[in-house]
């Protein structure tokens, strides 16, 4: 133990705060996670994620570093990671989901700000996290206005690279600007690193982060099985919790807990019982330790079946898929995928309205929650559309905008009870 607090030290990490970080860590995981029943084995080596992340994780990043390779922090699903590990480099997720740091990030941003973002910029500011500390560089990306002008304030800390996102991809002028984005990234990753990115080492990068995109659509098409045979809890914690595991093993991990699935689904074996309502969370993203929603509606029986959003289906509904060997196929096929991600900071945004309406009748679901968190406009207004189009459906949904406090939980709950009793008196109407 002494080792360990010895080398967070090094990185600069302020112990007492860190130490508070732990104390929610664990009793977050007891809360809500342990206490769920019939919980897969294989979960077990996710929920050690969550608690060992900066005890086992940490001193393996730091011996990466110590042999002079990079480690680049991100924010976004518009990060191209594939370009990260080509260059040699490891790419550690930085999204803030956690209340804690964000009193630290008051002290300097506004109170009336999306938390995801205070989130983030709390933890390096504190001095919380290790895996910011451990960064040699920033990738960040112009989605939204607070993401955005953060950046500015975070670039003051640590090495920032913006990769400019055109909000129009789908037209010639939108991915001629992606393409020279991804150059001008390839270039900035080959200066930090010394590595060439030769196609060869592109190509390898995008096999294995294909590998990690099946994995994890392998996990969330398993949940189409009625009844899910894993709770929302837990897979939208597998998602949340993999992204800064070592590659090659989480997605070794996904798969085995997988096979444990497979099983279950054979013998009927659910995380609820057949009858449980099922349900589609969509809109802004849960990072960790946000599980407030699903945590809410599960104690309410509800069984949430999958999330349209960057910590659901918007990271691994789409693989990348060279046509060629060569530099300029590898990053035409990176344009295709990146382009292709449908966050609600992109206008217009027709194919997030046809997923979701798609991926609410492969997943049989019975109810949507359209959540937005506070102060996130871009969702919040295209949370109109999502509506209306479940409205013409005749689909129930509810928005619910929230933060990472817990002080809405009871009114959260009391909403989503009701929401919940609406759709099985409308499931019971149609049967009479
Ligand atoms: S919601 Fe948009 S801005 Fe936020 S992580 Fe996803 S792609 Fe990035
Ligand atoms: S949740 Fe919304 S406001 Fe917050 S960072 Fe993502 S896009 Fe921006």
């Amino acid at each position: 133990m002494s080792g360990i607090i010895e080398l967070w030290k090094t990185l600069g990490i302020d112990i007492d705060k860190h130490n508070k970080l732990l104390q929610s860590q664990g009793s977050y995981i007891k809360e809500i996670v342990a206490i769920q029943k019939n919980r897969p084995q294989k979960m077990a080596y996710f929920d050690s994620l969550v608690t060992e992340s900066h005890f086992k994780r940490l001193p393996d990043l730091v011996n990466f570093k110590a042999q002079g390779n990079k480690i680049v922090g991100a924010f976004c699903l518009y990060a191209p990671e594939e370009l990260v590990y080509a260059a040699g480099a490891v790419m550690v997720g930085l999204c803030g989901g956690a209340q804690f740091p964000i009193a630290d990030a008051e002290t300097i941003l506004p109170r009336n700000l999306c938390p995801l973002i205070k989130s983030s910029f709390g933890f390096k500011i504190g001095r919380i996290c290790p895996y910011f500390q451990l960064s040699d560089m920033l990738v960040g990306e112009t989605t939204c206005d607070g993401k955005k002008k953060m950046y500015e304030l975070l670039n003051e800390e640590t090495p920032m690279h913006v990769i400019e996102i055109p909000h129009n991809p789908n037209t010639p002028h939108g991915r001629t600007l992606w393409l020279k984005e991804l150059e001008l990234f390839k270039e900035r990753l080959e200066e930090l690193t010394g590595n060439k990115i030769t196609p060869e080492r592109l190509k390898q990068s995008i096999d294995l982060i294909n590998n990690r995109r099946a994995a994890l659509k392998r996990l969330s098409d398993l949940r189409r099985a009625i009844p899910s045979p894993i709770s929302g809890i837990d897979a939208l914690l597998v998602n949340q919790v993999s992204s800064n595991d070592n590659l090659g093993r989480s997605t070794a991990k996904i798969h085995e807990l997988c096979d444990e699935l497979d099983e279950r689904v054979r013998n009927g074996v659910g995380a609820t019982g057949k009858d449980a309502v099922r349900l589609l969370v969509t809109g802004s993203p849960m990072t960790l330790p946000n599980l407030k929603l699903h945590s809410i509606a599960e104690s309410l029986g509800a069984s949430v079946v999958v999330e349209e959003s960057c910590s659901g289906t918007r990271y691994f509904n789409r693989f990348v898929s060279p046509k060629g060997d060569s530099m300029g196929a590898l990053l035409d096929a990176l344009v295709d995928r990146y382009a292709a991600i449908n966050c609600a900071c992109v206008t217009p945004n027709p194919s997030r309205l046809q997923n979701v309406s798609d991926l609410s009748c492969v997943f049989k679901v019975d109810g949507v929650i359209n959540y937005t968190l506070q102060y996130c406009h871009a969702f919040n207004v295209e949370g109109v559309k999502i509506a209306n189009l479940f409205k013409k459906q005749d689909m129930p949904l509810i928005n619910v905008e929230s933060d990472y406090t817990r002080e809405d939980s009871a009114q959260i709950r009391t909403r989503l009870e009701a929401f919940l009793e609406l759709i099985i008196a409308k499931a019971e109407s149609k049967m009479n």
